[in-house]
């Protein structure tokens, strides 16, 4: 059967793929440890269920409006004015089902065919995808290691073109957890300025900051860059809601109306039960938060602790999110029970063969010297992950 040739180009998300992979195996009895999927440990915190429970319990199990109860993107428009700075009206805030869907609602308003999108490697795995299923074009652009693989004008120079409709800006960043500095984000403003570009600004991870680092949104720069940009934001990290599907962008109303109308017959309004405890998560204590993220750092720094003491391999120090990228390049080449490691795809293979261990490869990314190893979760499993994976590189010779 003849079936959808683009379609057929889309690669699905490896995150996910592996992530179920080490559920299953879980399920089957196999102790494995997961450093798949960034994906909070902790339950969502209690105000938030109960907010839902009686949510439920008042009957609000109805359709709302496409974008969301306008008690929701109140929300939204607030924690835009306290957080970042932003002023957004409810009518610029498109709620939708996941950061996921607010991305793709983002392509799917701005790119005609063969629009390009600059995307900078590492990228998460679903943007190259996302642009594709929009007709867009992903253009990567290269990063260096120096630069904690964050791109600059200079990087961003060589490859914009004619067609270039949008440039994809993630900060604090997955994989790699850098943070783009406000004069970095400044001169970023400005490319996009004098290319007159949109810049898609996904900032998922900015509660998840550490070292007493701020989040600095883009959009907060300039009249000019607050027009230009749609930020994309989502409540699955930060409130340990990955289940709920809770994610929502804000732009010029222009652009909100095109991704709400596209929205509007792709799923409707996101489940009515998750927006009444999004509105909750927003507004109610955020007690539960500020403990989440002390624990993630304290997370991140025993990580860091342990791979410095783990020869043969490098790392990125992350200074956000919950991802630590590992370079495994010096074991390339070498081999165990006769295979030999030659990309991060065979290492993620063998390593979950021999040592039971769930890691992202690299290649997810587009940066195939590494293996990505989330923190999201426990210390007492990343311990023990950690002296698997130190085992393991024991074993190839
Ligand atoms: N952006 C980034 C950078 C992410 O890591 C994720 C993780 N899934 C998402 C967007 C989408 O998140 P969600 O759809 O769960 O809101
Ligand atoms: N964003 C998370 C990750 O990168 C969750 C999986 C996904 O949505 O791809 O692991």
């Amino acid at each position: 059967m003849d079936l959808s040739n683009k379609a057929k180009q889309i690669n699905p998300s490896l995150t996910l793929e592996i992530t179920a992979k080490a559920k299953e195996l879980k399920e089957a009895g196999i102790d494995v440890v997961s450093f798949g999927a960034g994906e909070p440990d902790f339950n969502t915190p209690e105000n938030i269920i109960k907010a839902a429970i009686r949510a439920m319990e008042e009957g609000k199990t109805k359709y709302t409006a496409t974008s969301g109860i306008l008690d929701l993107r109140n929300a939204i428009c607030e924690k835009f004015k306290v957080d970042n700075g932003l002023l957004y009206k409810p009518n610029q805030i498109v709620v939708s089902t996941g950061a996921k869907q607010s991305l793709a609602n983002a392509f799917l308003a701005i790119l005609n065919k063969g629009d390009e999108v600059i995307i900078p490697v590492p990228y998460w795995v679903s943007y190259p995808e996302l642009v594709k299923l929009s007709d867009g074009v992903p253009i990567f652009v290269n990063t260096l290691k120096e630069n904690d693989y964050k791109y600059t004008i200079k990087d961003l120079e060589k490859v914009v073109t004619k067609k270039t409709k949008a440039i994809l800006l993630n900060s604090p960043n997955n994989p790699t957890g850098s943070i783009y500095t406000k004069e970095e984000l400044r001169e970023i403003a400005e490319f996009a300025k004098k290319y007159d570009l949109i810049i898609v600004s996904d900032e998922i991870y900015e509660k998840l900051i550490y070292d007493g680092n701020k989040h600095i949104s883009i959009a907060s720069l300039s009249e000019d860059a607050y027009k230009r940009t749609i930020v994309i934001n989502g409540l699955s990290k930060s409130y340990a809601m990955t289940g709920w599907r809770i994610g929502y962008s804000a732009c010029s109303e222009e652009m909100s109306k095109l991704m709400s109308s596209i929205q509007s017959h792709v799923t409707s309004n996101i489940n009515s039960i998750s927006q009444y405890a999004a509105v909750e998560a927003l507004t109610g204590t955020q007690e539960s938060i500020k403990i989440m993220i002390q624990e993630f750092e304290k997370r991140r720094n025993y990580m860091i602790d342990r791979l410095n003491n783990i020869e043969g391999i490098s790392y990125i120090r992350p200074s956000g999110a919950f991802y630590i990228m590992v370079c495994i390049e010096g074991f390339y080449g070498k081999n165990i029970n006769g295979n030999i490691i030659k990309s991060s795809l065979d290492f993620s293979k063998s390593i979950l063969e021999e040592e039971n261990v769930a890691v992202i490869p690299g290649i997810a990314f587009g940066l195939d010297e590494y293996i990505r190893l989330s923190y999201a979760t426990s210390i007492n499993v990343i311990e023990e992950g950690l002296n698997r994976i130190e085992n393991y590189l024991r074993k190839l010779k």
